[in-house]
């Protein structure tokens, strides 16, 4: 059998340096809330796959509903016979998403197809080409989604020109010195600077940004851009992808605020480790687009939504939802406990809805000054000692906290343990 070491050597002389790994890690194999690698090495599972696995690695009514599904077929292509799981799923998301009046629900494959194509159905619906994003968010890595995203390192660079008609605007938050007034303040000088109101289609941003670093999108902020949706016909879409399914203590993180979305998109932790994503909207919007434009291939494959159909079961009869308040107020009280220790690393700012918890490594204690460097170190002793985090947020320096909320008390604790082990090691 090989080695992590040996397989990281082959990986690195057969695939590209443009595919990151957080942790040379090669995974055996996955059980909830715990992996194991090539070696036989166990980990606490504190990245779920990137917000994937919010009902644990191969949860046994996934996994079951999947393998009948194998049983009886693994693909037709929605598009040219089509099956009725896809159906009952594009229904009960419909019946769930917080869109007002009546939705419908498309299926795409990742998070990025589901942006792509929720400014195609925008574009339709509306006649109109621009599309306004926010500084720090993240919706892809595809043409049309890197450009949306607000990060220039690592997604943009090399990869210019970008697509037309995307503006980005401040995102609001204390450490970039923006408050929500500059924010809407910047969208009315950008629709006198670049971009007419009557020629944007769309306003795009996560409730919660994820890469970003686990930013909250305020209230008042989202009250304003609907406000200025409305007056000038534009539509919201809320990017979902990565606060979707629970993890935020709410099904979708919208609902902590009092505005509806026009479009929402999600993948991740819809199909619990399958490949699958979705856009749900008005259903007057969503069938703007002309019969044959929208779709593909795998688009809606019926092994995720044989997934996602169990996801859903699993998260009402589990009650994931309340659950994941529970774990996000027990990574809270820990974190905070964390912080007050002298002799481990500085850490600020513990925040987020649920169990959508980060925190920043700082250099110093009681300040906010970014320690990227410290955060790679704290995320490698935690590796070591058997515990896969992951950072995010534009300076580098924050830890997300993504485990499946179908972890145990007793798991959590471990994880907790290792995590403050490795801010103080
Ligand atoms: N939107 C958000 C908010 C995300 O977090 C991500 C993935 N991190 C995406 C879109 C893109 O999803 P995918 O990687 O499945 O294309």
């Amino acid at each position: 059998m090989s080695t992590n070491s040996e397989l990281m050597a082959r990986r690195m002389a057969a695939v590209p340096r443009g595919v990151g790994n957080a942790h040379a890690v090669f995974t055996a194999r996955a059980e909830n809330a715990e992996l194991w690698d090539v070696e036989g090495k166990r980990y606490i599972d504190f990245a779920g796959g990137i917000a994937v696995l919010n009902t644990g690695h191969r949860h046994p009514k996934v996994m079951a509903a999947v393998q009948k599904q194998m049983e009886a077929f693994t693909h037709t292509c929605f598009q040219v016979t089509p099956y009725d799981s896809y159906i009952e799923l594009a229904e009960k998301l419909n019946a769930i998403a917080p869109i007002e009046g009546e939705a419908k629900t498309i299926f795409f494959t990742t998070g990025a197809e589901a942006l792509e194509n929720a400014v195609k159905i925008a574009r339709a619906a509306t006649g109109r080409p621009g599309v306004i994003t926010f500084a720090g968010g993240y919706h892809g890595r595809t043409m049309l989604t890197m450009a949306m995203t607000g990060k220039v390192l690592p997604y943009k660079k090399k990869f210019a020109p970008m697509p037309a008609e995307i503006y980005h605007v401040p995102f609001p938050h204390k450490q970039f010195e923006v408050s929500v007034e500059d924010s809407l303040k910047y969208i009315d000088m950008l629709f006198r600077a670049d971009i007419e109101p009557g020629r944007v289609a769309a306003i795009a941003l996560e409730p919660v940004q994820g890469e970003g670093g686990f930013l909250p999108a305020p209230e008042e902020l989202l009250i304003g851009l609907r406000k200025i949706c409305d007056e000038h016909g534009i539509l919201l879409i809320i990017d979902e992808v990565q606060t979707g399914f629970a993890r935020t203590g709410k099904m979708f993180a919208i609902e902590h605020s009092s505005i509806k979305p026009d479009i929402m998109t999600v993948a991740k932790s819809l199909a619990g480790g399958f490949p699958l994503s979705a856009v749900i909207g008005k259903a007057e919007i969503m069938d703007a687009a002309e019969p044959g434009g929208l779709g593909g291939t795998y688009a809606g494959s019926p092994l995720g939504c044989a997934a996602a159909l169990a996801v859903l079961k699993v998260i009402e009869e589990e009650k994931l939802v309340a659950r994941a308040n529970v774990i996000g107020a027990r990574m809270k009280t820990r974190l905070e406990a964390m912080a007050q220790r002298n002799d481990a690393h500085p850490i600020a700012n513990i925040r987020g809805p649920g169990a959508m918890i980060a925190f920043d490594v700082v250099k110093t204690r009681g300040t906010d000054e970014p320690d990227p460097e410290a955060t790679k170190k704290i995320l490698a002793a935690a590796k070591e000692k058997g515990l896969i985090l992951l950072s995010c947020g534009v300076f580098g320096n924050a830890v997300r906290l993504l485990m499946p909320l179908t972890i145990s008390d007793a798991l959590l604790e471990e994880g907790l343990d290792i995590l403050e082990a490795s801010l103080a090691s």
